[in-house]
């Protein structure tokens, strides 16, 4: 699969940013949790916010400055880690509330890192390789100061992928000398870890395994759709398949597509892989992007970009649950939508952080010089998810929040608890 399916174009995006669903979340939470308001300060702001403007001389010869952003919002946990996304439209608040949101996922499955997050406003699917590359490596020596194996770690993002990690890792080595660990999702020839590139998409199934017994569902026999079939909703797809779902719905960039016996996510996971379009996928019916998400199903994976499911379309989803595979698919109010219609949601912390959990396998690994067979990475990341999950389900029945609002609450502890030790902050929640 290539990162290409999970590019621009959003018909039905809504006008709510980033930002302010991290934000509404956060607020909610510290409010849950009777946070200080020293703490809040603190912790709804960023630590660092680079910004830095690559140039870059293009086929017909003129120079078109891109800019790209790394965000560092907070480190009390350990070094800063996240991903960095290729796409027009990245601006400095997106990839804030993208590194808060890091900060929240790394403290909830609780790997060692704090959170971050970068972006270039690039179209990657405009650029040449050659051209990818030098906004890649610009981008890299322009930060090369704020990151670091112990200080702040990249990873990929939409439209990035194994081969801009590969780059990332050779630009900063000229600096510093070899150093695997400076990024994760690396080619595997490179340091990168088995099972990593599949991380995040299997960790969506391993949430959906716990929380089908949550609705009297099993994964046999499911019905799963599936917005965004790139890296993440692409593997999730051909997982769940694995244990027996059916993947009756799908879309990328270039539109949407219907099967109600069944796409088989193995070949349209394929045909991504050469290019091609999920419109032009063999036996199908082609439908409308809001008709995908209107589809009845089990589960619904929104796993493209922010924002899709909104107070504007809501209202017609036929899910009994949705798994997150997307940072901020949803916003509040869309959220109290599916609460009233009773669908389970899985928040984006819990539900995409399969992705992350190997970056800190592969981190670890290359920290040791090791490498771990697929079964083990795999297991290891089983055991993590599903401890996640069922800490945050415990919280959410024993305080009747929704799982959003309980992975907040105990992210935010979390980190406010290593803040305080540090001595940063007076007062931790619960002390
Ligand atoms: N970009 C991914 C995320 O949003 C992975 C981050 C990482 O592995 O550091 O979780």
């Amino acid at each position: 699969m290539t990162a290409r399916a999970e590019q621009k174009e959003r018909p039905q995006a809504a006008e709510v940013s980033n930002r302010e669903i991290v934000d509404h979340w956060f607020d909610v939470a510290a409010d849950r949790i009777g946070l200080h308001d020293d703490a809040r300060v603190v912790l709804r702001s960023s630590y660092r916010e680079v910004a830095v403007q690559i140039p870059v001389r293009q086929a017909d010869g003129r120079i078109h400055c891109y800019s790209g952003f790394r965000v560092q919002h907070n480190g009390a946990r350990g070094p800063y880690k996240g991903g960095v996304r290729y796409h027009p439209d990245v601006d400095l608040d997106e990839v804030r509330a993208l590194a808060a949101l890091m900060t929240w996922k790394t403290a909830l499955v609780d790997v060692p890192f704090g959170g971050a997050k970068g972006g270039i406003d690039c179209t990657p699917s405009e650029l040449t390789m050659d051209e990818l590359q030098q906004v890649t490596r610009s981008f890299i020596d322009k930060i090369s100061k704020v990151i670091g194996p112990q200080r702040d770690i990249p990873a990929p993002d939409v439209n990035t992928n194994a081969q801009v990690m590969a780059w990332m890792m050779d630009e900063y080595g000229k600096l510093h000398g070899h150093s695997p660990a400076i990024v994760t999702g690396k080619p595997i020839s490179l340091g990168g870890s088995q099972g990593r590139q599949a991380a995040t998409g299997r960790g969506v199934v391993f949430c959906l395994r716990e929380a089908a017994p949550l609705l009297d569902l099993r994964p046999d026999g499911m019905r799963m759709v599936i917005q965004g079939f790139g890296n993440v909703g692409g593997w999730a797809g051909c997982i769940a398949q694995g244990l027996g779902a059916k993947v009756i719905g799908a879309s990328d960039a270039y539109g949407a597509i219907h099967h109600e016996a069944g796409i088989d996510a193995d070949a349209l996971a394929e045909h991504v892989r050469h290019g091609g379009r999920l419109p032009d996928f063999p036996g199908v019916d082609v439908i409308t992007p809001e008709e995908l998400l209107a589809l009845e199903c089990e589960v619904l994976v929104p796993a493209a970009l922010g924002g899709m499911i909104h107070a504007g379309n809501a209202h017609t989803i036929n899910a009994r649950m949705i798994i997150e595979g997307a940072n901020s698919p949803t916003t509040p109010k869309a959220d109290d939508v599916l609460a009233d219609k009773g669908v389970l949601v899985v928040p984006d912390a819990l539900a995409n952080a399969g992705g992350v959990i190997v970056s800190y396998f592969e981190w670890v690994q290359n920290l040791q010089h090791l490498a771990w067979d697929e079964r083990e990475v795999n297991d290891r990341l089983g055991t993590r998810m599903r401890k996640a999950f069922r800490t945050v389900h415990q919280r959410s029945q024993e305080t009747g929040e929704s799982l959003r609002v309980a992975s907040y609450a105990l992210a935010i502890q979390r980190v406010a608890e290593a803040a305080r030790d540090r001595g940063y902050l007076a007062d931790a929640p619960g002390r």
